[in-house]
């Protein structure tokens, strides 16, 4: 696995063009975000049925999430320069190869607050602890940790429960079960 540098020493980097799209991109995005929670907190306010039931699927979600934490071994340590200057140390999966992939490429900064900040800069650090020695076969009783695909496919089952909730609740056709 290759980490990429990009903009390194970060203490001299400059802003480009680019970056200032990019944090307009972060801001727009988060203000997209706050819209859509805005309306689902607006449609559950008129619906308590519909409110129980994601509040329900949100339950199982972060359970499920928590309980896929991925091992320290699997992260990946990188030291980023932010859209406000700031030089901060944050985690990503090792499989990426950098920091900003995969739609991370702002975050909220821990020393101004700037939300979201976008990622101008990087230079990897390292695995957050060792690999473990693959030596100690894991015990056959152990469970196996569910796969991302595995998760998504969940989530979807999830997500399907509450638009069904939802067509429950619809005012015309209020049945018991
Ligand atoms: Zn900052």
């Amino acid at each position: 696995m290759t980490y990429e540098s990009h903009g390194t020493p970060l203490e001299e980097y400059q802003l480009t063009k680019a970056d200032h799209r990019g944090q307009q991109g972060s801001e727009d995005a988060k203000r997209w975000a706050a819209e859509i929670i805005a309306k689902k907190e607006a449609e559950e306010a008129a619906d308590p049925v519909l409110k129980a039931g994601r509040d329900e699927v949100a339950r199982r979600a972060l359970a499920m999430i928590a309980s896929w934490r991925t091992p320290d071994h699997e992260l990946m340590r990188w030291r980023v320069r932010l859209y406000c200057g700031h030089i901060v140390e944050t985690q990503r999966h090792a499989e990426n190869a950098c920091p900003t992939a995969h739609g991370s490429s702002s975050m909220k900064c821990p020393e101004c607050g700037r939300d979201p900040s976008y990622i101008v800069a990087f230079e990897p650090l390292g695995l957050v602890a060792e690999p473990p020695k693959p030596q100690a076969p894991a015990a056959p009783s152990a469970p196996k940790r569910r796969t991302r695909a595995q998760l998504e496919r969940r989530l979807a089952e999830l997500e399907a429960e509450v638009s069904e909730l939802r067509q429950q609740s619809a005012p015309s056709d209020s049945k018991d079960r």
